[in-house]
């Protein structure tokens, strides 16, 4: 009998992803719950017509944020993520 303790995360966005993956690095038995058919919630993403479309989040805009998190769960996000810098990051037309 697996005498872990069980976790249970209601929805696979990244923050409960990030929650879901810390309890398992502390030995917890961790199931994951999405209620749509892909995870990332609102970093999320469609394909539609062969045109991808961002649910949410666009740009990574604190990717200090993200490293820290990598980096406690024991990797290195720059060799995770495959990631460019955007130049401008925007422009606004009024
Ligand atoms: C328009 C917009 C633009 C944004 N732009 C940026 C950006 O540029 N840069 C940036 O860093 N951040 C941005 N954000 C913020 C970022 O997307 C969120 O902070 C982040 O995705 C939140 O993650 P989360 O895991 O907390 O929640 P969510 O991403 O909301 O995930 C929650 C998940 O739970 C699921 N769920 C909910 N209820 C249930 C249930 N009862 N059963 C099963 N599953 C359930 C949902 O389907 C979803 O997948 C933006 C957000 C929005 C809306």
């Amino acid at each position: 009998m697996d005498s872990r303790k069980k976790a249970v995360i209601i929805g696979a966005g990244t923050g409960r992803i990030a929650t879901a993956a810390f309890l398992a690095k502390e030995g917890f038995d961790v199931e994951v719950y999405e209620k749509n058919p892909n995870p990332g919630g609102r970093c999320g993403q469609m394909t539609q017509n062969g045109y991808r479309f961002d649910l949410g989040a666009t740009i990574l805009l604190m990717p200090s944020i993200y490293r820290e998190v990598f980096s406690a769960l024991g990797m290195d996000m720059d060799k995770e993520l495959e990631t460019s810098s955007l130049e401008p990051v925007y422009k606004i037309f009024f």
